[in-house]
């Protein structure tokens, strides 16, 4: 048996179920695992990952040079190279283009936000990285703080990228981010998202972390107030409503920056509180 043959069938298997979950389409996305010896297996650039076959898988070493197999590998495997480099305990790489999360980033709405319970026990928040061409190193290296600290994340106008320590775990991961979008999404069509109290959002966020484990960089915070959540999570009354200049007026509640990073208190949030305070009393 091939030695690789295990993960071989892994990518093949969860290629298709990426296909069948409706979390990609005909050429997109890519999926990754690490060999035993240090080499990447991952799929060639321009095969329909719901139809993977032995013949689609490459071998690449971590500078990206193809070892083994036929075709190029993946445009995005930059992408996979720099997960492996900032995560040591990561062993399996998937980016897909799951729909209802890349429209939150189209429709400028926050995934990095604190609503069902389960997702930010095992998964935290999930942040999107700014916008970056794809299949560049650019995209790659602005992808490396994020998945520092996330096991998924999304990347605004593209996709979405999920770690694992099992091929199967970064398709859970994928899954989940996929289908909270989908859960918000309907929420907010029936009128609105509620988020979770911030301070069960802290609660469950570090109970999380103690017992599942995360990102190296998340657990070392596990014992500070709220863990690793985003300011939004964890009681910042004005980041409910945040803009990119501040905090927005109420009628622009659809907004919210898509970065997990926290908002710096400035002159110009505060300016911004105090013109939605009088504007809302001279209504
Ligand atoms: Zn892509």
């Amino acid at each position: 048996m091939v030695p690789d043959r295990r993960l071989r069938d892994e990518l093949i298997k969860f290629g298709r179920l990426c296909y069948e979950r409706h979390l990609l389409v005909a050429m997109d996305g890519n999926l990754s695992a690490l060999l035993p010896d240090g080499s990447i297996l991952c799929t060639r650039a321009g095969c329909h990952k719901g139809f993977l076959e032995d013949d689609d898988l490459v071998v690449i070493d971590r500078s990206g040079r193809k070892l083994r197999g036929a075709g190029n590998p993946t445009s995005e495997m930059q992408m996979h190279l720099a997960c492996y480099e900032e995560r040591p305990d990561c062993r399996a790489v998937i980016h897909a283009h799951p729909p209802i999360s890349i429209a939150f980033t189209i429709a400028n709405v926050s995934m990095a936000r604190c609503v069902l319970p389960e997702v930010v026990l095992t998964l935290g928040t999930v942040p999107t990285v700014p916008y970056e061409t794809t299949g560049t190193r650019k995209l790659a290296d602005s992808l490396r703080p994020y998945v520092r600290e996330h096991d998924a994340v999304l990347m605004d106008t593209h996709g979405a990228v999920a770690l694992g320590t099992s091929v199967l775990e970064a398709f859970c991961r994928l899954e989940t981010v996929e289908h909270t979008a989908l859960i918000t999404k309907t929420a907010r069509d029936l009128g609105g998202a509620k988020e979770l109290d911030a301070k069960e959002a802290a609660h469950l966020r570090s109970m999380g972390l103690k017992r599942y484990g995360g990102p190296p960089a998340a657990v070392a915070k596990v014992d500070q107030p709220g863990a690793d959540l985003p300011a939004a999570c964890v009681g910042c009354s004005g980041c409910a409503n945040p803009h990119p200049q501040g905090i927005a007026p109420k009628s622009e509640l659809r907004m919210a920056r898509v970065t997990s990073q926290p908002m710096a208190p400035s002159p110009l949030v505060e300016a911004a509180i105090a013109q939605a305070v009088l504007r809302a009393l001279s209504t």
